[in-house]
């Protein structure tokens, strides 16, 4: 049984602190860890520390300790924050979700996963097999997601290189019935040997891929490995691969031509002025980049293949709402969070970018949200200051003169723009915008290039970022021949990856969409999508580079809490009720508390009685009566209520 803590393992609930400032913030953080209380409230958020130790927190006594009970009822888990978005779903029939975020090697993915558990466990008490079977799913495409999406890197020896939206949606008993999948993958990886684990395999079995579909994941899998040894050589002006082996291995994986997979190497379909259509050929860089390319696409297609193919099976079926009731969902986002590398370039522009609109949908949901039921229930709403980030969102994202629209503008036009010329063109835009400004830097001695970087005034702290690449990275960089290649394949799974391979040279030409707008096409559905549930929010924070259970590195950690905006949290938190509970509920709990109202009270009204409940506690200043709940601006008086009840 969950028992309260006590005052030495610091303030349970941030929202606690006597001042909100960097330093009781990290002084209450810090002690807790040492402590081993890797979880701390926000409100209705939780923030983790990763302990890079396995914790005994995760058992079925504290699932059965969290399961019902209120946020405060209890220390502060992940389970208490998944477990206040499936109440909301299930009492009050609303579609929630849980925003995961935090840097690489945070604890983001295992969070996402004790969540995913927690509600696995709580949820089909009467067992039923087809529920039993979507829950088993849903936790099994975890595992073929991380075994093709992962990769160890230096920052996370399991890093999730693509971020994750799950929707999980439940039957009007709570039950789980299917879910969807999106992913926003970033950075693609290949040269991952993880999916030779059975477990992998079994998943993919129990998932319902067919032995077809498993052995052309493989294939695919091999075709990626031998691109990535694949060499060229340039001899007397024409270029030659070196070792056609390599290119009738590739022919016979993935079903087509050798000549076909050779031509594909060494040339590049262009159409003229005149419209007339021409074979170049590469020069060896050229190749090398081609290969690249189509290594990288290769993964992300197939990727992008699993995801639609566990998609087709979790699909909610045959759901009929007059029947079955309405359907509610759960969303679990297991994202990057803010990047603040010493170089900062194209992906972290991106990642950053998702970042200010996630913010920018934290402080409309949590204040617009608020503010209209504090006027359903006639509580007088008193502002109180918090930065709004809606000015980096638009400085980056606004149409014809936003960063993304400059650069988009510089990749499709004609002739050569060097990334030094795109950040001109930004100059002149956003030269006045009070969150950009951009420099020259001196000419380092070899070069004698000048190097030049802007700089984004960020809602959780300054980053710069080189554009070195950013042109390179936002053009779409897969010639066309690779694509016709693989639609030609005789492999029916293959075929449909690329079904944008038997579009015409001529119509490709036509302006493709950037890297950078699909991106943010992809985060603004994310947001359309989050923006009509009400949000939970984990936040992680890693407490060391060396993967250490023992070390706290203060500055590592504070950074983290600058650029998770974590103080912002706190204050956009305190600037409204932190809890609320409906007079019965709040009397049925604590009556016991006051003698006025134990057993029974004699007052006109169950909210009399509450008022003598908070009258009595002396938190009268802390509390505002709304029609049918009390609202409580710090959850420091309920606690102090919890432990008088548990002291009785
Ligand atoms: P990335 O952005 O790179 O995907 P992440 O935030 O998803 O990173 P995780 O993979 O969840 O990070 O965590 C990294 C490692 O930290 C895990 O493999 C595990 O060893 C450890 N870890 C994280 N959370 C916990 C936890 N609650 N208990 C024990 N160990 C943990
Ligand atoms: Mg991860």
């Amino acid at each position: 049984m969950a028992v309260l803590e006590g005052l030495e393992f610091g303030k349970s609930d941030f929202v606690l602190l006597d001042e909100v400032n960097i330093e009781q913030f990290m002084e209450n953080l810090k002690l807790r860890f040492e402590k081993a209380r890797i979880y701390t409230f926000i409100g209705e958020g939780v923030v983790s520390v990763n302990p890079y130790k396995q914790m005994d927190i995760y058992g079925k006594e504290e699932i059965n300790a969290y399961r019902g009970r209120e946020l405060y009822e209890n220390p502060p888990h992940l389970y208490a924050v998944a477990d206040a978005a499936y109440k909301a779903m299930k009492r009050r029939a609303k579609d929630t979700c849980i925003v995961v975020s935090g840097e690489s090697g945070a604890g983001k993915t295992e969070a996402s996963k004790y969540i995913m558990q927690y509600i696995a466990a709580i949820t089909n008490p009467s067992q039923r097999a087809e529920v039993e079977s979507v829950k088993n799913v849903l936790l099994k495409s975890n595992c073929v997601l991380e075994a093709f999406g992962n990769a160890k890197t230096n920052r996370n020896d399991n890093s999730s290189r693509f971020g994750k939206y799950m929707d999980i949606n439940f039957n009007f008993n709570g039950d789980p019935t299917g879910g969807h999948i999106n992913n926003y993958l970033l950075e693609k990886t290949s040269n991952n040997d993880r999916y030779s684990h059975n477990a992998v395999l079994s998943a993919l079995n129990v998932i319902g891929f067919s032995e077809e579909e498993i052995h052309s994941i493989y294939r695919i899998l091999g075709t990626i490995l031998i691109l990535g040894n694949l060499q060229f050589e340039t001899d007397r002006e024409s270029v030659l691969v070196v070792g056609m082996g390599d290119v009738s291995h590739i022919a016979e994986l993935t079903s087509t031509e050798p000549d076909n997979v050779t031509k594909s190497l060494l040339y590049r379909t262009v159409a003229t002025g005149g419209g007339e259509v021409i074979e170049k050929g590469h020069s060896e860089k050229e190749a090398c980049f081609g290969r690249d390319a189509f290594t990288k696409a290769l993964y992300e297609r197939l990727f992008g293949w699993i995801v639609g193919r566990i998609n087709a099976v979790i699909e909610v079926k045959d759901y009929n709402p007059v029947l079955h009731g309405k359907n509610t969902v759960i969303g679990v986002l297991d994202i990057y969070g803010f990047e603040i590398f010493d170089n900062n370039s194209f992906e972290q522009f991106c990642i950053n970018y998702c970042n200010e609109k996630l913010q920018q949908l934290f402080i409309q949901l949590i204040l617009c949200q608020e503010q209209d039921e504090y006027r359903r229930e006639g509580i007088i709403w008193q502002h109180i200051d918090y930065f709004n980030n809606q000015i980096i969102v638009d400085l980056v994202e606004q149409p014809h003169k936003g960063i993304i629209s400059v650069l988009d503008e510089a990749c499709l036009s004609v002739g050569k723009v060097t990334d030094t010329v795109c950040l001109e063109s930004m100059d002149v835009k956003l030269g006045q915008h009070p969150h950009y400004t951009s420099r020259k830097l001196t000419p380092s001695d070899k070069t004698m290039e000048f190097h030049r970087d802007f700089r984004i005034r960020h809602y959780a702290g300054d980053v710069t970022y080189s554009v070195e690449g950013f042109l390179d990275k936002n053009k779409d960089p897969l010639f066309q021949d690779f694509k016709r290649l693989m639609f030609n394949s005789s492999n029916p799974v293959m075929k449909e990856m690329w079904p944008d391979g038997q579009l015409s040279i001529t119509e490709v030409t036509k302006r493709p969409l950037t890297a950078a707008t699909l991106f943010k096409n992809s985060i603004v559905a994310l947001v359309e999508k989050l923006s009509c549930k009400e949000p939970y929010y984990v936040r992680c924070i890693k407490p060391n580079d060396i993967k250490s259970p023992a070390l706290f590195d203060d500055a590592r950690c504070q950074h983290q809490v600058a650029y998770l905006g974590l103080l912002e949290n706190v204050r956009v938190r305190r600037a409204g009720f932190a809890c609320r509970q409906a007079y019965t509920r709040f009397l049925q709990r604590y009556k016991m508390t006051c003698e006025n109202t134990w057993p029974n009270h004699l007052m006109g009204t169950d909210r009399e009685a509450v008022e003598a409940i908070v009258t009595q506690h002396g938190f009268q200043d802390d509390v505002a009566y709304g029609h049918t709940m009390l609202f409580v601006r710090t959850p420091k008086s309920l606690f102090t209520l919890e432990q008088e009840r548990a002291a009785l």
